[in-house]
């Protein structure tokens, strides 16, 4: 060290190191990461005047108190950089590797989240949000000691940003260091927020408080004395220390209960730590024999421990010198739990360290999984867990800044259900942070989402692929269900139009011969429409129809049919169960095209000119007639064979005739044809909205003089 460093820090920075305890600390790179702090943040000042460096160190010192790794108090030396010096991510990760930068790097994302609202369910949400964005407890953890230090040093700042600053604290960080079951941390949070929230009443308190301490101070001293005597008598080893409450606790008490101070009578409490748990029923025992508990306060929490793994026996009793006090009694283990909480139980966990994060995180749940596996409410305690710190969700904001929780790996159409039925049923595009991305874009934590919407446009089947959440599921099968229904009804009744025509029957005329009743109760159906749509998803033939009604009929051939059956064709999700693309020819909007019923694959639609369609001889009595639908169509993949001289530039040539037209090339193959590599065979799909499209691009292809053959289609050539 070359530099002579002020006195103040050093001192500051070496009594962090002595106060370490955990084990493997690499003290050099400890070392390394305060000089490179010291070095970054030289010349700023905090708001007390002080070098701004003491920070990161007291952080690291609280960070010290929750037995992390070392990496996590190297953050805690760094993690102010990102943010208030010009030093750049690639530099942390190349200086103390891409942990530490991952530390600092969330930290300075979460400092950059704004809490804005006052509104309760904001508040919830915000936190939610901040331990989302966490991804690791130590994260959370590490934001919790700098929340901590810059509240110790809250009186530096002006009026209007210590009650800002209060009120997140008192309103997000407190709730979390409660949710994680860090009582110290919670209590100093609350006291200090409460100075500075309400500063009256805190006064008002703090005076009173003081003053009835002189008297208590006495009596809590006879309390824990006489207390221990008694659990000495009943051969109990036991730690016994009594304490006045923590003020803000005095206040939330006043504020539910209505009650002015002298109201408050249990300010006194004393704790009883004992060697196992069947002592702390033991002691407790003792005590109720010993002092008249009050009715309705004992509560057992070692058998039902709190949401944030509380464990202890409480009571109230009426105690020496008729003081009213309350007891809770509780094992070493279980102590540190509700004082550290999940750091607590980070300790307990042998050899978790070596394990990757993740792993760590899972472990930790399966403990709490164990722990609770008594419990009855065992289940609802593990959602509130995973909801808050299993990261199984993302939290998005709408435009307007109203916070949607979906499932990991929910897309945008999960997030346009999420909003509204109907705006996920119209729903086209989306705007995520401002870009467009395709709807099937998942959603990360933090992600501002917009959805655009038009009227006419309904759910495609091929969404059912990617959405996650049971509600756009259920949603989008019912809009499809609806819309195949539909289109196997008008498909069902033309195959039978169809059918009946070539006995020279009418449609209406079958209706009217027939008992309606009897052919719907033969076919087991309810409604003429059901019988068109059982027939239009091909489960019943057309012909049984005939069959059945009209068995002496002989069917007569038609030679020019008088009057066209014609099926609209829409190319819009078309890819269902009643109507198909055939994959040989590729059929695209404007093509004459022509229907083939099959055995158990619906309609499939061939281009008119498809060999397979000419080749069909005795079964041509399938075809039905179709036409494209005059409306809105989706771009339809064409599949293209194009044989070429391997020449350079053929394939540049092929790839930007097709940006040129504006087409999406969805996939592209090349075979060679010969042992020389002189001709290839170039299988390309594009995306085309209509025949004049592909048309355009074979006339582009064929201007090449390296291309010898174009042809549309899968089939080989
Ligand atoms: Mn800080």
């Amino acid at each position: 060290m070359e530099e002579k460093i002020d006195d103040n820090i050093l001192k500051l920075y070496n009594e962090l190191k002595q106060e370490i305890n955990t084990e493997n600390v690499d003290f050099d790179k400890l070392d390394k990461a305060f000089l490179y702090a010291y070095q970054k943040h030289k010349g700023q000042k905090r708001a007390s005047g002080e070098s701004y460096i003491i920070h990161p160190i007291n952080v690291a010192k609280i960070v010290n108190h929750f037995y992390l790794d070392d990496n996590s108090l190297i953050a805690a030396l760094l993690h102010d950089i990102l943010e208030d010096t010009d030093t750049s991510p690639k530099e942390i990760e190349e200086e103390f590797g891409k942990d530490v930068l991952f530390l600092v790097d969330s930290l300075t994302k979460i400092g950059k989240i704004e809490y804005k609202s006052k509104e309760e369910k904001q508040a919830d949400n915000f936190r939610k949000m901040i331990v989302a964005m966490a991804k690791d407890i130590r994260v959370i953890l590490i934001k919790l000691a700098d929340r901590l230090h810059n509240m110790r040093t809250i009186c530096y700042l002006n009026q209007e940003k210590q009650k800002r600053i209060a009120l997140e604290t008192m309103d997000v960080y407190a709730p979390i260091a409660h949710r994680l079951g860090i009582y110290w941390l919670k209590s100093e949070l609350e006291d200090i927020s409460f100075k500075y929230l309400y500063p009256k009443d805190y006064d008002y308190l703090e005076k009173k408080v003081r003053e009835s301490l002189a008297k208590k101070q006495e009596v809590i001293s006879y309390i824990e004395s006489s207390v221990k005597k008694d659990l000495e008598e009943a051969n109990l080893d036991c730690e016994v220390s009594g304490r006045v409450k923590h003020l803000y606790s005095i206040y939330t008490k006043m504020q539910r209960k209505k009650i002015d101070f002298d109201g408050v009578y249990d300010l006194l409490a004393v704790r009883i730590i004992t060697k196992n748990e069947a002592d702390c029923y033991a002691a407790l025992g003792v005590i109720h024999k010993r002092y008249k508990p009050l009715p309705g306060r004992f509560k057992d929490y070692i058998a039902l421990p709190k949401q944030n793994m509380y464990q202890s026996l409480h009571t109230t009793v009426f105690g020496p010198s008729d003081a009213v006090v309350e007891i809770q009694i509780r094992t070493r283990q279980m102590h540190e739990v509700a004082e550290e909480g999940i750091a607590a139980h980070y300790r307990y966990k042998e050899g978790l360290r070596v394990l990757d994060k993740h792993e760590k995180q899972f472990l930790w749940l399966r403990r709490l999984l164990k722990w609770q596996s008594e419990v009855k409410d065992a289940k609802e305690f593990l959602n509130t867990v995973k909801v808050d710190l299993f990261r199984g969700e993302v939290y998005v904001f709408t435009p307007a800044g109203d916070l949607k929780v979906l499932p990991r790996g929910a897309t945008c159409i999960d997030f346009a259900y999420a909003i509204h039925t109907e705006v996920g049923n119209h729903c086209i595009g989306a705007r995520v942070n401002g870009k467009m991305v395709p709807l099937k874009t998942q959603l990360a934590n933090g992600d501002i989402v917009e959805i655009q919407t038009q009227s006419s446009h309904e759910p495609s089947r091929d969404w059912l692929k990617f959405v996650v959440t049971s509600k756009a599921r259920s949603k989008i099968k019912q809009k499809v269900r609806d819309r195949e229904r539909k289109e196997a009804i008008e498909i069902g009744k033309n195959l039978l139009a169809k059918e009946l025509y070539k006995i020279n029957k009418g449609l209406q005329e079958f209706i009217k011969e027939n008992k309606i009743e009897d052919v719907l109760s033969y076919f087991g159906c309810n409604t003429i429409e059901e019988l068109f749509e059982r027939i239009g998803f091909l489960k019943v033939h057309p012909s049984s129809v005939i069959n059945k009604f009209y068995p002496d009929k002989k069917k007569k051939q038609i030679k020019s049919p008088a009057k066209k059956e014609v099926y609209k064709i829409k190319a819009d999700g078309i890819d269902n169960v009643v109507v198909k693309l055939a994959k040989c020819c590729s059929p695209v909007v404007g093509e004459e095209i022509v229907g083939y019923v099959t055995r158990n694959r619906g309609i499939v639609i061939h281009r008119k000119d498809c060999e397979n369609i000419q080749n069909l001889g005795y079964d041509c009595e399938r075809l039905v007639d179709v036409e494209w639908d005059d409306g809105r169509h989706d771009k339809l993949p064409v599949d293209i064979k194009i044989t070429v001289f391997n020449r350079l530039g053929v394939l540049a040539y092929i790839t930007q005739s097709a940006t040129e037209l504006y087409l999406n090339v969805k996939d592209i193959k090349i075979k060679y044809m010969d042992e020389n590599e002189e001709k290839a065979l170039i299988h390309l799909k594009v995306e085309v909205e209509n025949k004049k499209e592909v048309d355009k691009f074979i006339e582009l292809l064929s201007k090449n003089e390296s291309i010898i053959d174009i042809k549309r289609g899968k089939k080989s050539v």
